[in-house]
């Protein structure tokens, strides 16, 4: 903090959007923040700033924040203010008497990305102990867990493997199922800086997005897909590379299993898995593809860069997979300019996942039966923990259904409007006895909440977020909580309340605890924070300052692993009846389901989602520009404008997720990544038609 004089102070905390992580100097007089100043020695985003985080930070003073927390017998009734520890007391019995009535597996908790790596370490550790099974879970389970089990298996961690400077160094990137320039925009312009530098640029994804039609950058190939098809046009690639000797033999065989290989080999050399074979599948011209793929191969360092287009469809781990088998078999891996980088959608989903919040995992990545693991955690806790993994939120929910799940403690996160199949959802959150939200806002999810318990914005809180690149960044207090606590106090009294003590003063406190327990986090303190800015883990005795390239002279798992990834089409098929196919995506000036972004001047950018659809579709239908229209799966309906582009190909719509009145998540499905249950939400069957104004 730098006392810039009277009332005036300046304070560095880091961005609460995107898995960027843009590092910002907060400057404020009294206790109102004046401005967002992008901070020139952030090592994210070396003083750069996008729409969202230099102007989008008023939410957090907005007229809908709820500063008292508020109880209800029944969603039926209103609610009614009352003391923290009213609140508090109230959600503790209930869960108490749930267990009592229905077993301790009956209630769980769900974390956010939102929130900070020491609030999602004290929730998990709630879960864990004080309702004694390991039933918790987190968002990144809906956007990113596929890579989390895709990078763990075939390169031994759960994270991406490059800094983001590190793209200053790539000859040639590939970018699949991402849109940088609105989703990562900071990122977005560094990797803008080095293609107009001469870096050359291949962009796999179903639509044309900015960077394929930039006026300063060409994309050299862009293969616009058929959603659904990604693990195709992977194997496609390999085939490529594999059958025309492009293949990196000393890397591979330095640093890979042997067996795995030779099986990858064979199988992507199969005919089947060529171009010409996948073309009419995939829908992307033979040619191209043998292009791109000699030119990811043989282009200096290549670098693959991958969204949520990726992640989020029933193949998801597989894709992930199917990236990290062409890094290894072309040696683009453990140095710059090359790598596997997932980016991750929001602030702190590296961190959420980092922190132990699935219901396998403890923190650093250890799974519950771990011999070695689970133990120091009992001794750490004073507690016994089970060694089977608890219910992931689909499990939760169908639970629910099922009436054997009846309580859940939810921070930040919102299902209702974030989850696919929204009526699934609402009708499990009605099915329970006792909901706990503790969020900024009455979110979507609050309608069937019990307890409310007042959050606090990133301007109020202390702890750390960390991004897409590993690095930890410290989020600092800016102002006071505006409910008077901070959400890991909240934790902490629940968890006391439920009959489980905890005792921290500060969230240094928690931090010092993660190290101590988790190895990829031994050597992170405040203080070292505060000296370097931020770290990248892991970082411990042999990475004291961090890491900012992984898997440089081995693998974290020693071999790489190279696995086979037979494309199996996605159960959701188009038909006669529902004859598109619907796919979602984030727009710059927005966030997510747009709790934040909606309640600033952004929303003026982008006040509603809207359907984006070919030419010939359009006119097949009779929709013009402007015009209204349903969209109906086999999930539900839902009504927006239409915006008639050929950014789409024929076959394909698009839309946003940003606002809730048009329920974008009323006709996701709940088809599922077959590995980890994220959510599908890029391939819905739809059928689209002109309706009357709503
Ligand atoms: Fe925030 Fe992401 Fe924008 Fe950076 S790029 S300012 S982290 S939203």
């Amino acid at each position: 903090v730098i006392e810039l004089g009277q009332a005036e102070r300046s304070v560095t905390t880091t961005c609460a959007y995107c898995g960027v992580g843009c590092s910002f100097n907060a400057e404020v007089k009294g206790n109102t923040v004046v401005r967002m100043v992008p901070n020139k020695n952030g090592h994210a985003n070396h003083g750069h700033a996008c729409v969202k985080g230099r102007f989008a930070w008023g939410y957090a003073t907005h007229p809908d924040r709820i500063k008292t927390p508020m109880i209800r017998d029944s969603i039926h009734e209103p609610w009614r203010s009352v003391s923290w520890d009213e609140a508090i007391g109230y959600a503790a019995r209930r869960f108490k008497e749930i267990q009592a009535q229905y077993g301790r597996n009956a209630v769980g908790g769900l974390t956010s990305s939102r929130c900070t790596n020491e609030e999602t370490y004290l929730v998990q550790k709630l879960v864990r102990a004080a309702f004694g099974n390991n039933n918790v879970d987190t968002c990144a389970r809906v956007c990113h867990s596929p890579t989390g089990y895709g990078l763990k298996v075939t390169l031994g961690e759960s994270a991406g493997t490059q800094d983001f400077d590190s793209v200053l160094s790539a000859d040639v990137v590939l970018v699949i199922g991402a849109n940088p320039t609105d989703g990562h925009p900071v990122f977005g312009s560094q990797l803008k800086r080095r293609l107009r530098e001469g870096a050359k640029l291949i962009v796999a994804d179903p639509r044309g997005i900015d960077l394929v039609r930039s006026p300063h950058i060409r994309a050299e190939h862009h293969l616009q897909l058929r959603p659904g098809s990604n693990v195709a046009l992977l194997n496609s690639l390999g085939h490529v590379i594999a059958t025309e000797g492009l293949i990196n033999e000393a890397f591979v065989a330095e640093r890979c299993e042997a067996e795995a290989f030779e099986q990858w080999r064979t199988f992507v050399s199969e005919q089947r898995n060529s171009p010409e074979a996948m073309e009419a599948l995939t829908g992307v011209p033979a040619a191209s593809v043998r292009a791109a793929a000699r030119l990811y191969a043989t282009g200096g360092n290549a670098a693959i860069y991958y969204g949520l287009g990726v992640t989020e469809h029933s193949q998801g781990s597989s894709t992930v997979m199917a990236i990290a088998n062409l890094a290894m078999a072309t040696g683009n891996i453990g140095r710059p300019g090359v790598g596997v980088n997932p980016l991750r959608g929001q602030n702190n989903v590296q961190g959420s996942c980092d922190m132990g919040s699935f219901p396998h995992e403890l923190p650093g990545y250890r799974h519950v039966s771990d011999p070695v693991a689970r133990p120091q955690f009992e001794a750490a806790w004073g507690v016994k923990l089970l060694d089977e993994p608890g219910l992931r939120i689909p499990n939760m929910l169908a639970a629910a259904h099922a009436g054997t799940f009846k309580g859940m403690y939810i921070q930040g996160e919102d299902p209702a409007q974030s989850d696919p199949d929204t009526r699934h959802v609402t009708d499990a959150l009605k099915a329970m006895e006792c909901v706990v939200i503790q969020d900024l806002f009455l979110n979507e999810t609050a309608k069937y909440a019990h307890v409310f318990l007042p959050g606090a914005s990133f301007l109020e809180k202390n702890g750390t977020f960390t991004n897409a690149e590993r690095r930890i960044s410290p989020v600092r207090k800016v102002m006071p909580a505006l409910a008077g606590k901070e959400d890991w106090e909240v934790t902490v009294a629940l968890s006391n309340a439920l009959g489980y003590p905890m005792n921290y003063k500060h969230p240094s406190e928690i931090m010092d605890e993660i190290a101590a327990l988790t190895p990829t986090f031994s050597g992170v303190s405040y203080a070292k924070l505060d000296r370097l800015g931020s770290i990248q883990w892991p970082c411990n005795d042999e990475a004291p300052e961090g890491t900012p390239i992984m898997h440089e002279d081995a693998f974290v798992r020693g071999k790489g692993r190279f696995v086979v990834t037979e494309f199996i089409p996605t159960e959701e098929r188009t038909s006669r009846k529902r004859p598109l196919v619907l796919t979602t995506g984030r727009i710059l000036s927005q966030y997510n389901v747009g709790a934040q972004t909606r309640r600033t001047a952004n929303k003026a950018w982008h006040a509603e989602d809207i359907l984006e659809l070919h030419p010939v579709d359009a006119e097949d239908r009779g929709i013009k520009d402007g015009d209204w229209v349903g969209i109906n799966s086999r999930a539900g309906e839902t009504v927006m404008r239409a915006k008639v582009t050929e950014r789409m190909q024929p076959g394909v719509v698009y839309t946003t997720f940003h606002h809730p009145e048009s329920g974008a998540n009323v006709i996701t499905t709940d088809n599922s990544d077959w590995a980890t249950n994220c959510p599908e939400y890029k391939v819905t069957a739809v059928q689209v038609r002109k309706v009357e104004v709503p």
